[in-house]
């Protein structure tokens, strides 16, 4: 029997999840196969786009510390790294997702945290403090503020290549191209997957399958169907092999749906980026300093609180706003006083961007705007805006505006100091809210809610975690997190003479 098993883990996809959910596998004996759809110069999935900002529970400069142990004295005297516990965390997932999020899941997350960065720390993942997009200077100092305060060494590419080499030195075998279709399943069990290398249909058997394969962010087909009229029209920020085949191959053997299947992560995104993410250029078409300005539609208008909530608690719903407005567009508008404010990824050469020294001039170049309409807003906004409350981007200042029909909560300033900037975006698509039902050892339940054997699950394509919105740096915590119990409780399928425990929560070694 054993002969038949081309390896006793199969892990779909090559991304963070994967690879958490392979190392942890292995870790507890298992031999593993990791099988990815892209060809390796496109492989890492989403995760390799990303700037590898992590939402983890710490509880001051110690717990950072061990996380970026080759902090400098300076470093430490100069940034106020607060702290983020995980009552925090807990209340962020609460808050955000309107209660919606599975307690148990988001307990999982929240307390795995800080141990699973801690376990990647040990294969070879690097991390540093986000300085400059999570903190702002003041009085000489970094404050830091919205709970995000480590990134991966690298970003996005860093992380996946640092998981790739931890793989590979354990000998974890890598099949790119390698684009899973359905799973081996013989009405009670997982045995395997059918996969598609170029050229060949192959089955290949193993004792337990994790999905790690995304959600359906890249399918056009299921962005319409599922999410609504309008998002076929959506950029892809990431990954274009993320097409929601790990969902459709679960589903298709009797697994539970679960989650916010008409919901998801978007934000605003450079209007003329292509149809799906470009790896040279990662995550900078994302415009995110619109909590300093003003978000204008083609009429003229604004249309959403840009100052409600740090970036990192609006920015994953505020594309979903843009794709709304007519011509799915609109244009951010800065003035002035707060460009030292603007995001190092408003200074790429890929950018759709208006300048002019007078308001009048600016308004005409804004196009597909109703200049006339653009001067009337501007002036109600400028009478509105609470000068008599200080500006302070590092706290919510309630520097807000009365009387409009959409107020700004924080942060408003008025439009007056040239030079008046405007960069136009539309809804860049990051990642589905829906996907799979698990328990906690992230086993895929079936729609009996008893987990199907064999068959584990993490990252994108895990429902229950997050509805209608998402705090900034959840989806590699999650994905690593359950990333690792999956491939603990796979390699738990081995039998009893394996060191694995099927029902582990705790996660890999
Ligand atoms: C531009 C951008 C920036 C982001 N920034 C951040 C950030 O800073 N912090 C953060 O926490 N999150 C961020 N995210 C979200 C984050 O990328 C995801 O939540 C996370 O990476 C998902 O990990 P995953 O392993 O589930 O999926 P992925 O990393 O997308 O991996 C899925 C893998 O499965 C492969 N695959 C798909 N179908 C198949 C198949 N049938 N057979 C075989 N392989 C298949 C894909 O090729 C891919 O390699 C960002 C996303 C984007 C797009």
């Amino acid at each position: 029997m054993a002969d038949q098993h081309i390896a006793d883990v199969i892990v779909v996809g090559a991304g963070n999840a994967a690879f958490c959910a392979a190392l942890a596998a292995q870790a507890r004996g298992a031999r593993v196969l990791m099988l990815e759809a892209a060809p390796e110069e496109e492989s890492g999935g989403n995760s390799r786009f990303t700037a590898g900002s992590i939402r983890v529970v710490y509880n001051g400069t110690d717990d950072i510390k061990t996380l970026v142990p080759d902090l400098s004295e300076a470093e430490i005297a100069q940034s106020d790294f607060g702290t983020y516990t995980a009552d925090q965390f807990f209340d962020d997932m609460a808050r955000i997702t309107e209660h919606r999020a599975d307690p148990d899941l988001v307990a999982l997350l929240v307390n795995n945290s800080f141990a699973t960065l801690n376990w990647m720390r040990g294969h070879g993942v690097r991390f540093i403090p986000i300085y400059g997009r999570q903190a702002f200077k003041v009085d000489g100092g970094f404050k830091f503020w919205g709970g995000l305060t480590v990134e991966v060494v690298g970003g996005g590419p860093g992380l996946v290549a640092m998981l790739t080499a931890a793989a590979r030195r354990r000998g974890i075998g890598i099949r790119y191209r390698a684009r899973a279709l359905d799973l081996l399943f013989d009405g009670l069990r997982v045995e395997g997957v059918r996969v598609r290398t170029p050229g060949t249909v192959e089955e290949l058997r193993a004792k337990a399958v994790v999905l790690a394969c995304g959600g359906f962010e890249a399918n056009a087909e299921w962005r319409t169907r599922y999410l609504g009229p309008g998002w076929d029209l959506a950029k892809v920020r990431g990954s274009r092999y993320n097409t929601g085949d790990g969902i459709r191959m679960a589903l298709a053997i009797g697994a539970s749906p679960c989650g916010n299947w008409s919901g998801c992560h978007a934000v605003q995104w450079e209007m003329n980026a292509p149809e799906f993410g470009d790896l040279a250029v990662g995550d900078q078409f994302q415009k995110h300093s619109y909590p300093f300005g003003i978000l204008i539609n083609a009429r003229g208008q604004r249309f959403v609180d840009e100052g409600a909530d740090f970036r990192n608690y609006t920015y994953a719903k505020y594309g979903r706003a843009v794709l709304a407005q007519p011509g799915q567009f609109a244009w951010q508008v800065f003035d002035g006083k707060v460009k030292h404010l603007l995001r190092d990824e408003y200074k790429i050469r890929q950018v759709t961007k208006v300048a002019a020294d007078t308001i009048e001039e600016f308004a005409y170049k804004l196009e597909g705007v109703d200049a006339a309409e653009f001067l009337r807003t501007v002036q109600a906004w400028n009478a509105a805006v609470r000068t008599d409350v200080p500006f302070n981007p590092n706290v919510k200042d309630g520097r807000c505006t009365r009387g409009l029909a959409v107020d700004k909560s924080n942060w408003a300033n008025t439009i007056d100091t040239p030079p008046f900037e405007g960069y136009a975006v539309t809804c860049g698509i990051t990642f589905t809210f829906g996907g799979l039902r698990i328990n906690t050892a992230a086993a895929v339940l079936n729609t009996d809610y008893q987990p199907i054997r064999g068959l584990y699950a993490a990252g994108e394509l895990v429902g229950g975690l997050f509805y209608f919105n998402y705090p900034g740096g959840a989806g590699l915590m999650s994905g690593a997190v359950f990333g690792r119990i999956a491939g603990a409780s796979a390699a738990g399928e081995l039998g009893p003479n394996s060191n694995g425990r099927a029902r582990s929560s705790a996660g890999g070694s």
